[in-house]
């Protein structure tokens, strides 16, 4: 047995490169990360992630945006370049950036099918192969990655978020079969229905967010706040032994 440590969820001294930090599910997680003890470089798209920053530095945290669009996989190496850059190295990566499009798929535009794919599969699977390098080389490192519902289901009128989702469940497997050995563990967190603007066509569609409502256990909708907790456990010392898991977080959706 190794010895008592005071705090297993603690992640002093680590350095966290959160995608999509700037608002939503990725600004929650990024901010219950510098709770726990982590600096971060927060990467955001189009939104600020100065408010971002201003919460994680109020923790005592050091942050540093990098203001990139994921979707262009010649930017990718620049976020963990500056995570090396300002802190030393990375231990910890959550690939969070997501983008849904909504239309029935005879529909369904393909140039919105090839941005969901690029933003929620592509940037996935190269910043974990980058991040990967380099925490294999060190021997150490957590990789999360945000997964879904649609991971497990087909959902309606998503079809290229779906593809995206179940792809992300399988990568997230593929590479903890191949890391697991060198001390890098990779697991997603699959949220259920949560409060955000990702949401927000479903939640103002009166019949499918009574529908939806009416199949959570919980009895709510989830929140940012929700995924806090399981975010930190994947990100420390407190889930070493886990390897190509995807938790669900979901108000007990799935066991319905
Ligand atoms: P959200 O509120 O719509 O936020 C989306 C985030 O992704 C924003 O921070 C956005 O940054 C970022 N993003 C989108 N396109 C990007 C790009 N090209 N480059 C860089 N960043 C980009 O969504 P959310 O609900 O917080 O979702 C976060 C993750 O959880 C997504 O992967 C989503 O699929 C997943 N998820 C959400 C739910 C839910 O119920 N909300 C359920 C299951 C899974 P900008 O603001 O800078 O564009």
């Amino acid at each position: 047995m190794k010895p008592h440590q005071r705090n297993r969820f603690d992640l002093q001294g680590r350095t966290a490169v959160v995608t999509g930090a700037g608002r939503g599910l990725g600004q929650a997680i990024a901010v219950g990360l510098a709770e726990a003890g982590a600096n971060l470089i927060l990467v955001t798209n189009r939104s600020s992630a100065e408010e971002t920053k201003a919460k994680a530095e109020a923790l005592g945290a050091k942050a540093r945006i990098v203001q990139t669009d994921v979707a262009d996989r010649s930017k990718l190496t620049d976020i963990i370049d500056a995570s090396v850059e300002t802190f030393g190295g990375l231990d910890i990566l959550v690939n969070n950036a997501g983008i849904i499009r909504r239309a029935p798929a005879v529909e369904h535009a393909y140039s919105d099918w090839q941005e969901v794919l690029d933003v929620n599969l592509n940037s996935v699977f190269v910043l974990c192969q980058l991040a990967g390098e380099l925490m294999i080389e060190q021997g150490r490192g957590k990789i999360i990655n945000i997964a879904s519902m649609l991971s497990y289901q087909g959902g309606i009128n998503v079809p290229g978020y779906t593809a995206s989702k179940h792809a992300v469940a399988g990568l997230t497997k593929a590479l903890a079969n191949e890391w697991a050995s060198k001390g890098v563990q990779v697991n997603a967190i699959a949220p259920g229905y949560m409060s955000t603007d990702n949401t927000e066509a479903l939640r103002n569609d009166p019949v499918r967010s009574r529908q939806i409502l009416e199949r959570i256990p919980a009895g709510r909708w989830g929140s940012d706040e929700d995924l806090i907790g399981p975010a930190i456990f994947l990100a420390s010392s407190a889930s070493d032994y886990m390897n190509g898991h995807v938790l669900c977080v979901d108000g007990g959706w799935m066991n319905r």
